[in-house]
């Protein structure tokens, strides 16, 4: 009898664990509840990022644009102190951090680790000092209508998830190139996001290709010539040590963005990149602001990517926090330089590495060989991701001017020109106009050996020439667009 009763009691405590148990957390995200295989479809995310803020009065939801299919691009705002109107997050005198995943739908990693990072700040309250002095603008899908281009074979070299979105819009053109030239309509809302939030530090989160190593996640931080000197110093002495450090502390140390000096050998050495304006970390340049770009290894797995991403995130939020006065102050100080210095001075336009200057780095690879392939009769090299190496290789971390240009007081463009003035509207750029007609001694430039590229790139047909300046006469009527420089 005596063991029937404890028999019962095992019973009755089973049944409570099971139904406990069974009992799911209603704030798991959709990936949590795949096993970490799966990522959800728009449709999901936006419902979840509209229950968290139904639920929690830290979160806002809003969109800031439509895509071209029709669909709302979504944007969460975190505030503690409820600051959501750019107005009021201005008077905050907070940290604006702009988080942004998926400008490469199939590249979704940070939509995970985003909502998961946003539910645990605004529901479960946890580390919530990293919204002390900091507001965070999470976009968790950038791409809408590439990422609903849904299939398992998008990015057939990357590990997981099981399915995911495609590289570029439904207009077929590649966000990551259009930040400069502004052709998409979800890029053109972003702009005018941008400018209304004005935010402090980005983030564009990516996943890679190439080459196998043992890093997850691996990083670009512009700190060259393209880089105001406050921002930069801050870059190289402060932002960068500290991410670094943290993240090996957890158990990924990072590494910068893999470019192989040559592809075929790794051996010869990673070469610093300047990313042009085009890319978001070469825009976070031209605006002075940083806008890091963390590129995940395609052939880890994805729960290992989103935990490094989670991870970074909050690394992220902590240095935004620990540096706020700094941040505010270097981004003040680098506006200021740009109007008052600029005009006058030689503005770097296109860089390329300098093979003079390198320091030997250690990169935790692994070992690979070149193997000579029976089916094309070359060499094929392959990778045994099995066997750890720790490298000692050069990494050529500079990169130097190879064309500039004198940057005049002020531009004048032809009020027939709307195109081009309404790009320059959605960058913030301010449009004066002339009230008479005048003639006026200006410098332009002749062009001559003008070649075209024989294919269109991103919609546009590139084109290369020669430049010659000269000084002439110009009529231009009233109405006619000044640009100043400062
Ligand atoms: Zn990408």
């Amino acid at each position: 009898m005596h063991s029937t009763v404890i028999r019962g009691w095992a019973f009755l405590l089973l049944v409570l664990l099971g139904s406990l148990l069974s009992q799911e957390d209603p704030w798991l995200t959709y990936y949590e509840k795949s096993n970490f295989k799966r990522t959800p479809r728009y449709r999901e995310t936006v419902e979840f990022c509209q229950r968290l803020a139904q639920a929690s009065p830290w979160v806002k939801y809003t969109r800031f644009g439509v895509s071209p299919q029709g669909r709302d691009l979504p944007l969460v705002i975190v505030s503690k102190d409820g600051e959501f109107t750019p107005e009021q997050i201005r008077q905050s005198g907070k940290v604006v951090v702009l988080v942004q995943a998926g400008i490469h739908a199939g590249e979704i990693d940070g939509k995970d680790a985003g909502l998961m990072l946003v539910r645990d700040l605004a529901i479960h309250h946890r580390m919530p000092e990293l919204l002390d002095r900091v507001i965070l603008l999470f976009i968790p899908i950038f791409n809408v209508d590439g990422h609903e281009r849904f299939g398992p074979y998008n990015r057939i070299n990357q590990n997981g998830p099981e399915e995911m979105g495609w590289r570029v819009t439904a207009q077929n053109l590649n966000l990551n190139r259009d930040f400069l030239k502004a052709d998409c309509p979800e890029m053109q809302a972003w702009l005018r996001m941008f400018n209304r939030y004005l935010p402090d530090l980005l983030m564009d989160i990516h996943v890679t290709d190439g080459a196998d190593y043992q890093y997850v996640m691996t990083y670009g931080l512009e700190a060259g010539d393209n880089v105001a000197p406050p921002l930069r110093e801050f870059n190289r002495k402060v932002l960068q040590p500290f991410l670094n450090l943290k993240m090996a502390e957890d158990g990924f140390p990072l590494s910068p963005y893999v470019a192989l000096r040559d592809r075929n050998d790794l051996r010869r050495g990673l070469v610093n990149w300047v990313a042009s304006p085009r890319f978001s970390n070469g825009y976070g340049a031209v605006q002075n602001r940083t806008f890091y770009l963390v590129e995940n290894h395609m052939l880890k797995d994805y729960h290992t990517r989103v935990t490094a991403t989670y991870h970074f995130l909050i690394h992220f939020l902590e240095a935004a926090n620990r540096y706020a006065e700094r941040i505010k102050q270097v981004v003040r100080e680098s506006d200021r330089l740009t109007a008052e210095e600029l005009p006058g001075h030689y503005l770097p336009l296109d860089f390329r590495t300098s093979f003079r200057d390198s320091i030997i780095i250690k990169f935790l690879g692994v070992d690979y060989e070149k193997i000579p392939s029976e089916i094309s009769g070359s060499d094929w090299l392959v990778y045994h991701p099995d066997r750890l190496r720790l490298f000692r290789i050069p990494f050529f971390y500079r990169s130097v001017a190879i064309d500039s240009v004198q940057v005049p007081s002020v531009y004048l463009i032809p009020r027939e020109w709307q195109v081009l003035l309404d790009r320059l509207a959605l960058h913030r750029v301010k449009i004066h106009r002339l009230k008479r007609d005048t003639t006026l001694l200006v410098k332009s430039y002749r062009f001559k050996n003008v070649r075209w590229r024989e294919h269109p790139y991103e919609g546009r047909h590139p084109v290369r020439f020669e430049s010659e300046g000269i000084q002439e006469q110009r009529f231009y009527p009233a109405g006619t667009a000044v640009v100043f420089l400062n």
